[in-house]
Protein backbone atom coordinates (compact mmCIF):
# COMPACT_ATOMS: atom_id res chain seq x y z
CA UNK A 1 0.00 0.00 0.00
CA UNK A 2 1.44 3.41 -0.72
CA UNK A 3 1.32 5.89 2.05
CA UNK A 4 1.45 9.32 1.84
CA UNK A 5 1.99 12.33 4.24
CA UNK A 6 -2.15 12.09 5.81
CA UNK A 7 -1.95 8.34 5.72
CA UNK A 8 -2.70 6.92 9.32
CA UNK A 9 0.22 5.15 10.27
CA UNK A 10 0.84 2.31 12.77
CA UNK A 11 1.78 4.06 15.93
CA UNK A 12 -0.69 6.92 15.61
CA UNK A 13 -3.68 7.32 18.39
CA UNK A 14 -6.83 7.44 17.01
CA UNK A 15 -10.59 7.52 17.65
CA UNK A 16 -13.22 5.94 15.83
CA UNK A 17 -16.32 7.83 15.80
CA UNK A 18 -19.50 6.04 15.65
CA UNK A 19 -23.31 7.12 14.09
CA UNK A 20 -24.31 8.34 17.96
CA UNK A 21 -20.87 10.35 18.11
CA UNK A 22 -19.68 7.65 20.03
CA UNK A 23 -15.85 7.63 20.35
CA UNK A 24 -13.38 4.48 20.63
CA UNK A 25 -9.51 5.09 21.00
CA UNK A 26 -6.54 2.92 20.56
CA UNK A 27 -2.85 2.77 19.02
CA UNK A 28 -2.69 1.98 15.70
CA UNK A 29 -0.45 -1.79 15.62
CA UNK A 30 -0.57 -3.32 12.52
CA UNK A 31 -0.68 -6.77 13.69
CA UNK A 32 -3.78 -6.30 15.82
CA UNK A 33 -7.65 -6.44 15.71
CA UNK A 34 -10.10 -4.55 17.76
CA UNK A 35 -13.56 -5.84 18.67
CA UNK A 36 -15.83 -2.69 18.74
CA UNK A 37 -19.66 -3.43 19.34
CA UNK A 38 -19.82 -6.86 18.58
CA UNK A 39 -17.87 -6.65 15.33
CA UNK A 40 -14.29 -6.64 14.85
CA UNK A 41 -11.80 -4.12 12.92
CA UNK A 42 -7.98 -5.16 12.16
CA UNK A 43 -5.73 -1.87 12.50
CA UNK A 44 -4.03 -2.92 8.98
CA UNK A 45 -7.50 -2.36 7.31
CA UNK A 46 -7.05 1.71 8.55
CA UNK A 47 -3.69 2.00 8.25
CA UNK A 48 -3.09 4.12 5.51
CA UNK A 49 -6.56 5.98 5.44
CA UNK A 50 -6.79 9.59 5.72
CA UNK A 51 -8.27 11.27 8.86
CA UNK A 52 -11.57 11.22 8.42
CA UNK A 53 -12.51 8.69 6.09
CA UNK A 54 -14.99 5.53 7.13
CA UNK A 55 -14.09 2.03 8.10
CA UNK A 56 -16.49 -0.64 8.05
CA UNK A 57 -16.43 -3.55 11.23
CA UNK A 58 -17.16 -7.25 10.40
CA UNK A 59 -20.77 -6.54 11.54
CA UNK A 60 -21.17 -3.31 8.97
CA UNK A 61 -21.14 -0.62 11.74
CA UNK A 62 -19.26 2.52 10.52
CA UNK A 63 -17.02 4.43 11.83
CA UNK A 64 -15.26 7.65 11.29
CA UNK A 65 -11.62 7.80 12.15
CA UNK A 66 -9.30 10.31 13.05
CA UNK A 67 -6.38 11.03 15.14
CA UNK A 68 -6.98 11.66 18.61
CA UNK A 69 -6.64 15.63 19.66
CA UNK A 70 -4.40 16.49 22.19
CA UNK A 71 -7.29 16.80 24.75
CA UNK A 72 -8.61 13.83 23.78
CA UNK A 73 -5.52 11.83 24.06
CA UNK A 74 -4.49 13.50 27.61
CA UNK A 75 -8.45 12.58 29.03
CA UNK A 76 -8.06 8.76 27.74
CA UNK A 77 -4.54 8.71 28.70
CA UNK A 78 -3.21 6.42 31.86
CA UNK A 79 -3.10 8.52 34.79
CA UNK A 80 -1.83 9.15 38.11
CA UNK A 81 -3.89 11.37 40.09
CA UNK A 82 -5.78 14.48 38.73
CA UNK A 83 -5.18 16.29 35.47
CA UNK A 84 -5.44 19.71 34.28
CA UNK A 85 -8.88 19.75 32.21
CA UNK A 86 -8.52 20.74 28.27
CA UNK A 87 -10.76 23.84 29.60
CA UNK A 88 -8.25 25.15 32.28
CA UNK A 89 -5.06 23.81 29.69
CA UNK A 90 -6.27 25.89 27.22
CA UNK A 91 -6.34 29.00 29.51
CA UNK A 92 -3.03 28.46 30.86
CA UNK A 93 -1.66 28.90 27.56
CA UNK A 94 -2.94 32.18 26.90
CA UNK A 95 -3.05 33.57 29.78
CA UNK A 96 0.34 32.56 30.38
CA UNK A 97 1.21 33.23 26.90
CA UNK A 98 3.33 29.98 26.35
CA UNK A 99 5.19 30.88 23.00
CA UNK A 100 7.37 29.06 20.48
CA UNK A 101 11.06 28.90 21.84
CA UNK A 102 9.63 29.75 25.55
CA UNK A 103 12.01 28.32 28.24
CA UNK A 104 9.93 26.76 30.96
CA UNK A 105 9.87 25.62 34.24
CA UNK A 106 7.15 23.21 35.80
CA UNK A 107 5.79 21.93 39.33
CA UNK A 108 4.60 18.94 39.25
CA UNK A 109 4.61 16.92 35.89
CA UNK A 110 1.43 14.80 37.00
CA UNK A 111 0.64 12.61 34.46
CA UNK A 112 1.99 14.82 31.64
CA UNK A 113 -1.90 16.57 30.67
CA UNK A 114 -0.52 20.14 31.24
CA UNK A 115 3.34 19.19 30.22
CA UNK A 116 1.97 17.86 26.83
CA UNK A 117 0.34 21.13 26.27
CA UNK A 118 3.51 23.08 27.04
CA UNK A 119 5.69 21.19 24.82
CA UNK A 120 3.51 21.80 22.11
CA UNK A 121 2.69 25.28 22.37
CA UNK A 122 6.69 26.10 22.96
CA UNK A 123 7.33 24.16 19.95
CA UNK A 124 10.91 22.27 19.36
CA UNK A 125 13.38 25.66 19.46
CA UNK A 126 11.59 25.64 23.15
CA UNK A 127 12.23 23.77 26.50
CA UNK A 128 10.55 22.30 29.39
CA UNK A 129 12.04 21.60 32.49
CA UNK A 130 9.21 19.50 35.02
CA UNK A 131 10.36 19.11 38.50
CA UNK A 132 8.73 16.10 40.36
CA UNK A 133 9.08 14.54 43.23
CA UNK A 134 7.53 11.06 42.39
CA UNK A 135 8.99 8.69 40.18
CA UNK A 136 5.77 6.80 39.61
CA UNK A 137 4.60 9.83 38.62
CA UNK A 138 7.66 11.05 36.28
CA UNK A 139 7.40 7.29 34.70
CA UNK A 140 4.22 7.93 33.81
CA UNK A 141 3.97 11.13 32.10
CA UNK A 142 6.99 10.31 30.30
CA UNK A 143 5.25 6.98 28.58
CA UNK A 144 2.28 9.03 27.61
CA UNK A 145 4.21 12.29 26.61
CA UNK A 146 6.47 9.55 24.13
CA UNK A 147 3.12 8.18 23.24
CA UNK A 148 1.67 11.06 21.93
CA UNK A 149 4.66 13.02 20.67
CA UNK A 150 7.20 10.77 20.36
CA UNK A 151 10.84 10.76 21.12
CA UNK A 152 11.38 14.44 22.86
CA UNK A 153 14.25 15.79 23.21
CA UNK A 154 13.52 19.37 24.79
CA UNK A 155 12.15 17.62 28.00
CA UNK A 156 13.71 17.53 30.88
CA UNK A 157 12.50 15.61 34.19
CA UNK A 158 13.35 16.39 37.19
CA UNK A 159 13.15 14.46 40.46
CA UNK A 160 13.42 17.28 42.57
CA UNK A 161 11.26 18.96 45.36
CA UNK A 162 10.81 22.45 43.51
CA UNK A 163 9.80 23.81 47.15
CA UNK A 164 13.84 23.31 47.39
CA UNK A 165 14.43 25.91 44.73
CA UNK A 166 14.52 26.22 40.97
CA UNK A 167 18.25 25.62 39.40
CA UNK A 168 17.31 27.23 35.80
CA UNK A 169 17.79 30.94 35.65
CA UNK A 170 16.12 33.37 33.22
CA UNK A 171 13.59 31.12 32.67
CA UNK A 172 10.33 32.68 30.83
CA UNK A 173 7.29 30.93 32.54
CA UNK A 174 6.98 29.06 36.15
CA UNK A 175 4.10 26.80 35.61
CA UNK A 176 3.00 25.16 39.21
CA UNK A 177 -0.04 22.42 39.89
CA UNK A 178 1.28 21.76 43.00
CA UNK A 179 -0.21 21.66 46.56
CA UNK A 180 1.64 24.64 48.00
CA UNK A 181 2.86 26.97 45.23
CA UNK A 182 3.57 29.97 47.82
CA UNK A 183 6.36 27.78 49.10
CA UNK A 184 7.67 28.31 44.86
CA UNK A 185 7.29 32.48 45.56
CA UNK A 186 10.90 33.38 45.75
CA UNK A 187 12.68 30.77 44.07
CA UNK A 188 10.10 31.73 41.10
CA UNK A 189 10.97 35.13 41.62
CA UNK A 190 14.81 34.44 41.37
CA UNK A 191 14.33 31.87 38.38
CA UNK A 192 11.94 34.45 36.06
CA UNK A 193 13.12 36.90 33.41
CA UNK A 194 11.85 40.43 34.40
CA UNK A 195 8.38 40.44 32.62
CA UNK A 196 8.16 36.77 32.81
CA UNK A 197 4.88 34.90 33.97
CA UNK A 198 4.28 32.99 37.30
CA UNK A 199 0.89 30.46 37.08
CA UNK A 200 -0.14 28.37 39.57
CA UNK A 201 -3.24 25.82 39.46
CA UNK A 202 -5.09 24.87 42.95
CA UNK A 203 -7.74 23.81 43.70
CA UNK A 204 -9.27 25.72 46.62
CA UNK A 205 -10.00 29.19 47.66
CA UNK A 206 -7.85 29.25 51.15
CA UNK A 207 -4.68 28.16 48.56
CA UNK A 208 -5.35 30.92 46.40
CA UNK A 209 -5.89 33.51 49.39
CA UNK A 210 -2.38 31.82 50.91
CA UNK A 211 -0.55 32.35 47.07
CA UNK A 212 -1.55 35.75 46.27
CA UNK A 213 -0.85 37.04 50.27
CA UNK A 214 2.66 35.41 49.58
CA UNK A 215 3.05 37.12 45.78
CA UNK A 216 1.91 40.25 47.06
CA UNK A 217 4.52 40.01 50.18
CA UNK A 218 7.44 39.61 47.64
CA UNK A 219 6.62 42.62 45.93
CA UNK A 220 7.94 40.68 42.74
CA UNK A 221 5.15 40.46 40.91
CA UNK A 222 2.31 42.73 39.11
CA UNK A 223 -0.78 42.48 37.92
CA UNK A 224 -1.63 39.66 40.34
CA UNK A 225 -4.87 37.86 38.64
CA UNK A 226 -7.17 34.68 39.71
CA UNK A 227 -9.59 33.16 37.41
CA UNK A 228 -11.79 30.43 37.10
CA UNK A 229 -13.29 28.74 33.59
CA UNK A 230 -16.60 27.60 33.52
CA UNK A 231 -17.57 25.69 30.46
CA UNK A 232 -20.98 24.97 29.50
CA UNK A 233 -21.50 22.57 26.63
CA UNK A 234 -24.42 22.98 24.87
CA UNK A 235 -27.10 20.54 23.16
CA UNK A 236 -27.94 21.52 20.00
CA UNK A 237 -30.86 18.43 18.90
CA UNK A 238 -33.69 19.18 16.65
CA UNK A 239 -35.54 22.23 18.90
CA UNK A 240 -33.64 20.96 22.11
CA UNK A 241 -31.35 23.51 22.01
CA UNK A 242 -29.97 24.15 25.74
CA UNK A 243 -27.39 23.73 27.98
CA UNK A 244 -26.47 20.29 28.50
CA UNK A 245 -27.48 18.75 31.65
CA UNK A 246 -24.71 18.31 33.24
CA UNK A 247 -21.04 20.30 33.37
CA UNK A 248 -17.89 19.73 35.36
CA UNK A 249 -18.55 22.28 37.65
CA UNK A 250 -15.37 23.00 39.54
CA UNK A 251 -11.87 21.71 38.94
CA UNK A 252 -9.45 24.65 39.73
CA UNK A 253 -8.03 28.35 40.07
CA UNK A 254 -5.89 30.05 38.41
CA UNK A 255 -3.35 32.73 39.34
CA UNK A 256 -0.58 34.27 37.45
CA UNK A 257 1.25 37.33 37.77
CA UNK A 258 4.44 39.32 36.31
CA UNK A 259 7.99 39.70 37.24
CA UNK A 260 9.12 43.32 37.87
CA UNK A 261 12.36 44.41 37.95
CA UNK A 262 13.88 43.74 41.58
CA UNK A 263 14.62 46.81 43.88
CA UNK A 264 11.39 48.71 41.90
CA UNK A 265 9.53 49.17 44.90
CA UNK A 266 5.68 50.46 44.28
CA UNK A 267 2.50 49.83 45.38
CA UNK A 268 0.80 46.59 43.73
N1 LIG B 1 -0.48 19.05 35.91
C1 LIG B 1 -0.42 17.60 35.94
C2 LIG B 1 -0.92 17.05 37.25
C3 LIG B 1 -0.03 17.39 38.40
S1 LIG B 1 -0.55 16.59 39.88
C4 LIG B 1 -1.22 17.04 34.77
O1 LIG B 1 -1.92 17.80 34.08
O2 LIG B 1 -1.15 15.83 34.52
C5 LIG B 1 0.59 17.27 41.01
C6 LIG B 1 1.96 16.68 40.88
O3 LIG B 1 2.85 17.45 41.66
C7 LIG B 1 2.06 15.25 41.42
O4 LIG B 1 2.66 14.44 40.46
C8 LIG B 1 2.95 15.39 42.65
O5 LIG B 1 3.76 14.25 42.89
C9 LIG B 1 3.78 16.60 42.27
N2 LIG B 1 4.33 17.36 43.41
C10 LIG B 1 3.71 17.65 44.58
N3 LIG B 1 4.53 18.41 45.35
C11 LIG B 1 5.67 18.60 44.64
C12 LIG B 1 6.91 19.29 44.91
N4 LIG B 1 7.08 19.91 46.07
N5 LIG B 1 7.88 19.30 43.96
C13 LIG B 1 7.69 18.66 42.78
N6 LIG B 1 6.54 17.98 42.48
C14 LIG B 1 5.56 17.94 43.38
Amino acid sequence: MQLNKFSLKGGDNIVLIDRKDRQYYFKLSPDKTIDLRGGKIQHKDIIGKEEGEEITSSTGERFFVFRATLSQFSLKMPRKGQIIYPKDVGIILIWADIFPGAKIVEGGIGSGALTLALLRAVGSQGEVVSYEIRKDFAQQAKININNFMGEVKNLKIKLKNIYQGIDEKNVDRVILDVPEPWEVVDHAVSSLKNGGIFLSYVPTALQVKRLVDVMRESKAFAHIQTIEVLLRPWNVEGMSLRPAHRMVAHTGFITLGRKIKANVTRNI
